[in-house]
């Protein structure tokens, strides 16, 4: 067993988790992060979602597709004000620390090249199934495709990439011209149109992950044939808003070649926001790896056992490496819990609820449900309220896991950051990694002053 003693230990390397590190390495603090695997981040839509404003609480299509609704901060404030489980509004000080999370987390993954709106304004984004989904930031491949003041008489072109499923440029488009005649407001429906690039893909494509096609269809040959295709279509269509691409087209060195051929058609080109499996999710992961190392982090790539408490605190948490190496006995007085929730590992759903690193009870909103059948807590159509996505842990305003009784701290020098959190739905109340990026900053950075 090798020893490592240091001053914060990381479990967990998504977004709160690289942001935890950071914040705590920028405090002049020794830390080890580990992480056993990718979790919710990997898979995201290469999209960061911090607020959006929903009309009167509720969710989906409320207002017309391209309106951007409430400034970012703005809509954060009102998730805080309206919803009093979110961290937003349970977590000291994160609404106005919004700003400096999102600044924190492109220095962090440099690599994926994340913009915001240089009005405050989410962006509106297409999607590869079709629909508008309103986010604070994005991949710089991605923000060309802001469809917020798009104008009726301004053609959107969506690639059409035969035999493959995800990001289907017909469907895409059909979807897009539905959305957007949504909602009124005197605002026309966008024309979209769908442009196939034909030769470049075989039957054999639509059975390979995204990831696989996108490492097939980074190649000279492809990106002449789709370049070709665009140029004429481009020239067809009048005034061109932006061509959308599925988002497949390449892992590496994408921010350069999407430059090269907005060049070559002479309009903006953009990505859609991907489904699972993403590659714009995995670029996001990749970019945040790299950076928590530039950082001068210590990374072990393993699983952490389940930590040991003497006396009431974290004694130390063992690791095992992947590699197969000798394990590690990790020993510090500040351990910051970032296990994201069911696809992390963070929070286990087995039948009943539990935490399994810390053995922390697991709350959904304010009750305790720790045991509890998870059954009971599933809504019967997927519309309905879905109470079991926001199980997690429970903490006080600055980020201590809290007992059964949810008012005493746990376990003294422990934080929690991210989808681990419990009291918000990460998907549907549209704050994803803003909650991962904000808490896990100020947890790492609350970790490092003790
Ligand atoms: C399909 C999907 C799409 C999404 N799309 C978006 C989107 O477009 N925009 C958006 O803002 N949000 C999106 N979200 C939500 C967002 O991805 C999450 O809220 C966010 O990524 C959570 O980050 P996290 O760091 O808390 O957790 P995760 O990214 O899940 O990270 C958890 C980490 O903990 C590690 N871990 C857990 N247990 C152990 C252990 N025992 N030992 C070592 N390591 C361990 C895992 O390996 C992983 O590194 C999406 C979520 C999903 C599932």
């Amino acid at each position: 067993m090798r020893e490592l003693d240091v001053d914060v230990l990381v479990l967990g390397g998504g977004a709160a988790g690289s942001l935890a590190a950071v914040a705590a390495v920028r405090a002049g603090k020794r830390v080890v992060l580990v992480r056993r695997g990718d979790g919710a981040t990997m898979l995201s839509s290469g999209a960061v979602d911090v607020a959006e404003h929903h009309v009167d609480g509720a969710l989906g299509l409320t207002r017309h597709a391209r309106q951007p609704g409430l400034p970012v901060r703005e809509a954060a404030q009102q998730v805080a004000e309206r919803s009093r489980w979110h961290p937003y509004a349970r977590v000291r000080g994160t609404v106005p620390a919004i700003p400096e999370a999102l600044t924190m987390l492109a220095e962090v993954a440099r690599g994926a090249e994340l913009w915001t709106r240089p009005d405050g304004e989410n962006m509106v984004l297409a999607s590869t199934v079709g629909t508008v989904k309103r986010t604070a930031m994005a991949q710089s491949t991605m923000v060309h495709g802001d469809l917020a003041d798009a104008h009726a008489d301004e053609a959107v072109l969506v690639v059409h990439v035969p035999h493959v499923t995800l990001g289907d440029g017909k469907h895409v488009a059909g979807g897009l011209r539905w959305y957007t005649a949504q909602g009124g407001e005197g605002r026309g429906a966008l024309r979209v149109e769908d442009v196939v690039v034909p030769g470049i893909t075989t039957p054999d494509d639509g059975l390979r992950s995204p990831r696989e096609l996108a490492r097939r269809l980074q190649n000279d040959e492809v990106r002449e044939a789709l370049a070709r295709s665009l140029v004429e279509a481009v020239a067809r269509a009048g005034r061109v808003r932006v061509v959308l691409l599925p988002p497949f087209f390449g892992l590496g060195g994408h921010a350069e070649w999407v430059r090269g051929l907005e060049a070559r058609v002479g309009v903006p080109v953009a990505e859609l926001l991907s489904a699972p499996p993403s590659v714009p999710g995995e670029r996001l992961q990749r970019a945040l790896d790299e950076g928590v190392a530039r950082e001068g982090a210590t990374v072990l790539e393993g699983v952490a056992a389940p930590a040991v408490l003497t006396e009431g605190v974290v004694s130390h948490v063992d690791v095992v490496p992947h590699a197969g190496e000798v394990p590690y006995r990790v020993r510090a007085p500040q351990v910051v819990l970032c296990t994201g929730k069911y696809l992390g590992g963070g929070i286990r759903r087995e039948g009943h609820f539990a935490e399994p690193m810390l053995g922390l009870p697991v709350f959904i909103d304010g009750t305790h449900v720790t045991g509890g059948w998870v059954g009971g807590y599933v809504g019967e159509l997927p519309e309905d309220d879905q109470p079991f996505m926001r199980a997690g842990v429970l903490t006080d305003g600055t980020l201590q896991p809290l007992k059964e009784d949810g008012r005493t701290v746990a376990i003294p020098g422990v934080r929690a950051a991210g989808n681990v959190l419990a009291g918000y739905d990460a998907a549907r109340m549209g704050t994803g990694l803003g909650v991962a990026a904000v808490t896990g900053m100020l947890a790492g950075r609350w970790a490092a002053e003790g």
